[in-house]
């Protein structure tokens, strides 16, 4: 037996934080134990708590962003050592269908996301396939090494850009994951990033991570236009902006996740070659990129992290990361 502890969405609204004696399961061949050291708290967890998303609802264990430690590989595992500091891919990909041959696993369908259809990240040890981990050099601060998930998102979208759409660069909205695509349009060498924000301290940090202007919504000139557009918030308003101001063969991507069907002008897409790209999680390639820059600091994350709470305050923590001051909220498990 081994003490375990976990965050549980008890029921809509409710975070408790449970600690169990239970029976340790013994390893399949290829798979890998963790125990977390800090958990980050996403706007989709926040989504699962308020009874808001389609196919997770409390009761769950959440949690799909961690920087771990192994603590005990399975008899097949090659590539992690005990000790190892490591990223998890939440994505429990089926590995047999189309999307997972081809190597995009996050388009396996039924998605199997840890912290939602998948077991949460958030208890104090955890059964993991091997193939999920990516290893990162211990010059990273574990609580560092917590936003490599959220980077992740944020340099898949922008690959997900085309290079000539990177020119004159329309970014709504500088959350969590605006400001990590500002950055990683820096880093991927987008020339003129302009960013729209209410909060004027998230506006402040978009100017810092590379963003030559920082707007509040309603400031942009009525007649400006970018090669590409990249929406974080995805409401009604925002993609009908998104589309309208993006230039002759521009490129807007659909970055946040809408929570319901959206309007988009058509015609004027269709006749001047306007596209509209989506993306959604992270492929491989993008962990193995971020860890680079979080190693190199290239990507830096020292004002993204504005919060840090015990396991033990899980709920306190899940309180803050609704208020809008707050940008990520991690949660530290006692090692
Ligand atoms: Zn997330
Ligand atoms: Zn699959």
């Amino acid at each position: 037996m081994s003490k375990v502890t976990n965050i549980l969405f008890s029921a809509v609204g409710q975070v408790t934080t449970e600690c169990h004696d239970l029976p340790v399961t013994p390893l399949q061949p290829k798979e890998v134990r963790i125990a977390p050291v800090y958990l980050g708290i996403c706007g989709s967890d926040l989504h699962v708590l308020a009874d808001g998303h389609p196919f997770a609802k409390p009761p769950i264990v959440p949690g799909h962003e961690i920087a771990a430690v192994v603590t005990e590989i399975g008899s097949a595992v090659t590539h992690v050592v005990i000790g190892d500091h490591v990223v998890v891919d939440p994505i429990m990909a089926c590995m047999e269908c189309r999307a997972c041959k081809a190597g995009r696993f996050n388009l396996c369908e039924p998605p199997q996301v840890a912290g939602f259809r998948a077991p949460g990240f958030a208890r104090s040890a955890h059964v993991v396939p091997a193939r999920n981990l990516y290893i990162a050099p211990k010059s990273i601060p574990m609580d560092v090494l917590a936003f490599a998930e959220p980077a992740a998102c944020a340099r898949h979208c922008v690959n997900r850009m085309p290079q000539d759409a990177r020119e004159i660069v329309l970014v709504i909205g500088a959350g969590t994951i605006g400001l990590s695509v500002v950055q990683a349009l820096r880093i991927m060498g987008a020339d003129k990033i302009t960013v729209i924000e209410p909060d004027a301290k998230k506006r402040e940090l978009a100017l810092k991570y590379g963003a030559y202007r920082a707007l509040a919504p309603g400031e942009l000139a009525a007649d400006e236009r970018f090669t590409g557009v990249i929406d974080v918030v995805a409401s009604a308003a925002t993609i009908m902006d998104a589309c309208t101001k993006v230039m002759a063969g521009g490129t807007v991507i659909c970055m946040g996740v809408p929570s319901g069907t959206r309007e988009i002008p058509l015609p004027s897409m269709q006749r001047f070659e306007r596209d509209l790209l989506s993306s959604g999680m992270y492929i491989p390639e993008d962990f193995e990129t971020v860890i680079g820059w979080l190693a190199d600091g290239r990507f830096d994350t020292s004002d993204l992290v504005t919060d840090i709470f015990p396991v033990s305050d899980a709920a306190a923590a899940y309180s803050r990361a609704k208020e809008s001051q707050s940008i990520k909220v991690l949660i530290e498990f006692p090692q």
